[in-house]
């Protein structure tokens, strides 16, 4: 698997093929390997380093450094501000996340097909694409004993008589004990891509996209790692499939001049954690990722439990800075947990002279509400699971003790006080047949521009309200495969 891995094409000034594909993430690793079993030359360019899901340890500060973009600091700026992530390496935000997995809720996909008019849109009809991404990307459910730190969360909900489950991982644990292998893309598609014929170029970054006679032209820089010097290339292709994740993808679309309903309806799951301490041992160093979340108030807000390693849980408490001696003391006591609702928009601006966009998120008192409300549901939980304290991040917030400084904290948080997050981003070019709002049509085809498609997270019409990566690599299977279908056209 590492050899085939380590396939890299050679790079010239010019290049050519049938297809090219832009962005090595769940959405284009997926449409890369059925284009290229279907007999297509494909080129597969990535802008990040190729490296094995073993280079680094997994939630190590060498991977955020090697795996994430801008060493896992980017910012959607607004009054309230919103720090999120992605991975920046062959294989995407695939490399980098726990591969929480589900298929996409029916009420989800039955609001899209309403308001987006996405055609041919149903759980049914998706079930074959997400059989056959399972089928290369694994999925399974923890073997043996679960994270103590997991099952409090699991524990408090089932006390409350609210619906909690232990949702399955993109994961082959190979049985109790044994060490198992994250189902990423550098694991599963990139080398299945590599088999059927596939090229991959890694350390490339495309940053325009023209037409000409026919032919679309991605000028490109490729920069790699070894020192070798900086060059710039065109590639020449029939077809182009843009997958660069949910705000690069619009951000190359702008600078390329297509505009059209681009970048205009980002959303994020955005996050509030707590931390919360229990009377006795939870964390322990070696134990298997957490795995447990609450459903019960899904569409509205769901809640889990987050990695909970020490430098994490300083992170988590920054806001009770003057608690970090319990940190020293009782850090295997601690474990950090998350309520994530469904509902931060944003937009996605080029701005002259920077390589990033401007990613501006609306103030939403909608959301501060939400949140304020599901953080209080997740002490609610957490108290019921034996918690002693909760540490909230919201600036200003009480360490809170029992259920009677949960019941006096205020119904909305300042955007500004609070510290969201979010790993979850989509939707910022929606498809289907709604020409006022979506950016392609039904199957990801860009609106007034020949051979060129997306094929990642953008084009989510809204937010899964679960974990979006099955999404992802399910859309793009659908739509690939309807695009061979229909040659292309
Ligand atoms: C820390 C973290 C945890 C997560 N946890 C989960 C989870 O547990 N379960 C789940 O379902 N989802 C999770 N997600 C979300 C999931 O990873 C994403 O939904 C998924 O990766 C999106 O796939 P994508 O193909 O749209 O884009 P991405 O995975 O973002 O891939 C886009 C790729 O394109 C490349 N690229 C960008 N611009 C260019 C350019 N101009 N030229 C060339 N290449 C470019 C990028 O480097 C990147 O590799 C998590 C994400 C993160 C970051």
């Amino acid at each position: 698997m590492k050899e085939i891995l380590n396939m890299t094409e050679p790079v010239s000034r010019k290049m050519s093929a049938d297809i090219v594909v832009i962005g090595s993430g769940p959405g284009g690793a997926v449409t890369a390997t059925l284009c290229a079993e279907a007999g297509a030359s494909v080129l597969l360019i990535e802008e990040g380093p190729n490296l094995s899901l073993q280079s680094v340890p997994h939630f190590s500060r060498e991977e955020v450094l090697r795996k994430y973009r801008n060493a896992g600091i980017c910012i959607a700026t607004g009054r309230s501000k919103i720090a999120y992530v992605e991975g920046r390496c062959v294989g995407g935000g695939s490399e980098v996340n726990r591969g929480l997995y589900h298929r996409t809720p029916e009420y989800v996909l039955d609001l899209w097909k309403t308001e987006f008019e996405v055609e041919d849109l149903s759980l049914d009809k998706l079930k074959p694409h997400f059989i056959a991404c399972e089928r290369t990307a694994q999925v399974e459910y923890l073997p043996g004993d679960k994270p103590l730190v997991s099952t409090r969360l699991y524990d408090g909900a089932a006390r409350l008589g609210w619906q909690a489950i232990e949702a399955p991982r993109l994961y082959r644990y190979g049985g109790i004990g044994a060490p198992g292998r994250k189902q990423s893309m550098s694991e599963t598609f990139v080398p299945r891509f590599l088999l059927a014929g596939g090229r991959l170029i890694a350390d490339t970054t495309a940053n325009r996209l023209t037409r000409a006679s026919g032919k679309w032209f991605v000028k490109a820089q490729h920069a790699p790692t070894d020192g070798r010097p900086r060059q710039q290339i065109e590639i020449s292709a029939d077809r182009v499939f843009v997958a660069c994740g949910a705000v690069q993808t619009p951000a190359l679309l702008r600078r390329s001049g297509l505009k059209k309903n681009i970048g205009n309806s980002l959303y994020f799951h955005p996050m509030l954690k707590v931390v919360a301490q229990f009377g006795e041992d939870v964390n322990k160093p070696g134990d298997l990722d957490p795995v447990h979340q609450i459903r019960e108030f899904e569409p509205d807000f769901g809640m889990g439990c987050s990695i909970s390693k020490r430098p994490m849980l300083g992170l988590a408490m920054a806001h009770h800075a003057g608690h970090f001696a319990e940190i020293e003391q009782h850090w295997r006591r601690m474990g950090i947990y998350y309520v994530q609702a469904a509902s931060g928009r944003a937009t996605v601006r080029n701005l002259p002279f920077f390589r990033d966009p401007l990613v501006t998120v609306r103030q939403s008192e909608q959301l501060l509400r939400t949140l304020a409300n599901g953080l209080k549901r997740l002490a609610e939980a957490l108290f019921a699971a034996g918690a002693v304290a909760v540490y909230p991040s919201i600036r200003g917030y009480p360490v809170l003790r029992s259920m009677i400084d949960v019941r006096n904290l205020p119904d909305m948080f300042g955007g500004e006080d609070g510290s969201m997050t979010s790993v979850h981003v989509f939707s910022s070019c929606p498809m289907g047949e709604n020409e006022a709002v979506c950016a392609t049509d039904s199957f990801g085809r860009v609106r007034g521009a020949d051979g060129l498609f997306i094929a990642d997270a953008s084009l989510l019409c809204g937010p899964t309200i679960v974990n979006p990566q099955g999404t992802v690599m399910a859309v793009a299977h659908r739509n690939a495969t309807h695009a061979i279908e229909n040659r292309f056209r």
